[in-house]
């Protein structure tokens, strides 16, 4: 189902162009949330977020559970700034610290 954005995810929007140095429109996705899951099938797997960009647009799938965890929607947030798949070492962890590993390390 659509998420209505969270006033937070402005924030978090905004910390995501600082640390990365990229721009974007963060309404220009479109947010959904599958609730009450922990987590969801992806053709590559379960996962607890997910980012697409395809003719339909840009949008982000999170699981309800993380809907309000700043390193999970942060994480999307990055692709969606990259626009790309993947997780390249200089924006994932040394700019931003998105991973699971690199997080708790600066929060
Ligand atoms: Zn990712």
């Amino acid at each position: 189902m659509r998420l209505t954005v969270p006033a937070e995810y402005q924030a978090w929007w905004s910390a995501t162009e600082a640390c990365s140095g990229q721009t974007g429109q963060l309404n220009r996705i479109e947010w959904y949330v599958v609730p009450d899951a922990h987590s969801f099938e992806t053709p590559e797997g379960e996962k607890v977020g997910l980012w697409t960009h395809s003719n339909a647009g840009v949008r982000i799938i999170i699981a309800g559970d993380y809907a309000d965890n700043e390193l999970v929607v942060r994480h999307e947030m990055l692709h969606a700034l990259l626009d790309r798949e993947g997780h390249p070492e200089e924006f994932f962890q040394t700019r931003c610290q998105l991973t699971w590993d690199s997080w708790g390390t600066t929060h």
